[in-house]
């Protein structure tokens, strides 16, 4: 049994269908559904007995204890977080609450569990904690990508609680000797993304005809990994990944959000043409920068690709292509998570908003 956190956001959605493509291993996903949390997304597993869905909080330890020592585990992933930069910086206390305390509990919970599990049990255990690039803060145009080694410096109140989290469960190995593992991914895009996010909140805004909002100058740069590449690395790392180790995963896709954006509109009036005739683009608006918009990231992933043998299946160009057509063959699923539709659907199956 795998006992995974996050379960029904993007990325631990898309880890979820993954796993029981090839896997019959058993996973309880436990997430407090916030309004990234989506189970429709999941709709797939409806009576899959391999599949156990529980509604709840990581920062409930009691609960986490409990689960734990009911289905007992040989590993915790972690990905559970608040994640999206902007609300951070409006509600900085959601994301304290949730990465920092959060993990701690979620942390401290596993680690009285793994303390008391039989020898060959504990040395098989792992705890894997999903980070970001971000944590790394902000880099120069000329300067080398981010490896391992690279000192912390989070800029943004998503980063710093996410580096909160990341330095508590390097600390639970130092201290307790729980093996963990942690991974620093680039920007994942793919399907199944909250719209809120730079690459979904085109697409949908292009088919609505409504603005297609670019921060400052538009040349930001990021590192652009397909999703179904950072959970083929999370599965690497969590088959062969060293405890006590941190593995940096990227797609050497470096991109200014400007070419992302070009990119898009460039897709979509190859797949969907615009009604009125012309280009997406003419739909491109330049508004006021982030708060501490950090420049530029770039992660080298040199590590996980010498030591753990992962290499990314996509390039960005095909990783994007199937992206912009996934959301034109699922308007009902972007229809849902933006209606509120779905948010009393999770208050009638669950109780609470
Ligand atoms: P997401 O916001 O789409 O999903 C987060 C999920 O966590 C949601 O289902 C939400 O309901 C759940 N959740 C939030 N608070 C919770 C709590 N207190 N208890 C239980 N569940 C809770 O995020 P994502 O993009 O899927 O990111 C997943 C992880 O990957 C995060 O840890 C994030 O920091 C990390 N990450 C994301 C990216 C990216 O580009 N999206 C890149 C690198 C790392």
């Amino acid at each position: 049994m795998i006992f995974l956190t996050g379960g029904a956001g993007f990325i631990g959605a898309n880890f979820v269908l993954e796993w029981f493509r090839d896997h019959d291993e058993p996973l309880l996903n436990l997430d407090k559904l916030t309004y990234a949390g989506n189970l429709e997304t999941l709709s797939s597993l409806q009576g899959d007995a391999r599949h156990l869905f529980v509604r709840g909080d990581i920062a409930d330890g009691e609960l986490v204890e409990q689960l734990l020592a009911r289905h007992r585990p040989r590993a915790v992933l972690n990905f559970a977080a608040e994640s999206h930069v902007d609300r951070s910086i409006h509600g900085p206390g959601e994301f304290i609450q949730t990465n920092v305390v959060g993990t701690f509990r979620l942390l401290d919970a596993t680690r009285r569990y793994w303390e008391g599990l039989a020898p060959a049990e504990k040395g098989a255990f792992r705890f894997l904690h999903v980070s970001t690039d971000e944590v790394y803060g902000s880099l120069g145009e000329h300067d080398a990508a981010f490896t391992e080694s690279h000192g912390y410096a989070p800029n943004s109140p998503y980063s710093a609680s996410k580096a909160g989290s990341d330095h508590l469960v390097r600390a639970w190995h130092h201290t307790y000797g729980l093996p963990v593992l942690t991974t620093h991914c680039s920007n994942n895009y793919g399907p199944f993304q909250f719209p809120e996010k730079l690459v979904p909140l085109m697409v949908v805004n292009a088919l609505a005809g409504m603005p297609l909002p670019v921060y400052g100058d538009g040349l930001n740069v990021r590192d652009w990994l397909y999703v179904h590449d950072h959970c083929s690395a999370v599965r690497r790392v969590l088959e062969a990944g060293v405890p006590g180790q941190t593995y940096n995963i990227g797609g050497w896709n470096e991109k200014p959000n400007i070419e992302i954006v070009h990119t898009i509109c460039r897709l979509l009036d190859e797949l969907r043409p615009r009604a009125g005739g012309g280009s997406y683009l003419e739909q491109l608006a330049y508004v006021q920068d982030r708060r501490g918009h950090d420049r530029r990231y770039a992660i080298d992933a040199g590590r996980i690709e010498r030591e753990l043998g992962w290499r990314p299946a996509e390039t960005f160009e095909s990783g994007i292509r199937k992206t912009v057509q996934w959301y034109l063959d699922h308007p009902d699923w972007v229809a849902h998570v933006q209606s509120g539709e779905y948010r009393q659907w999770v208050a009638l199956q669950y109780g609470g908003a």
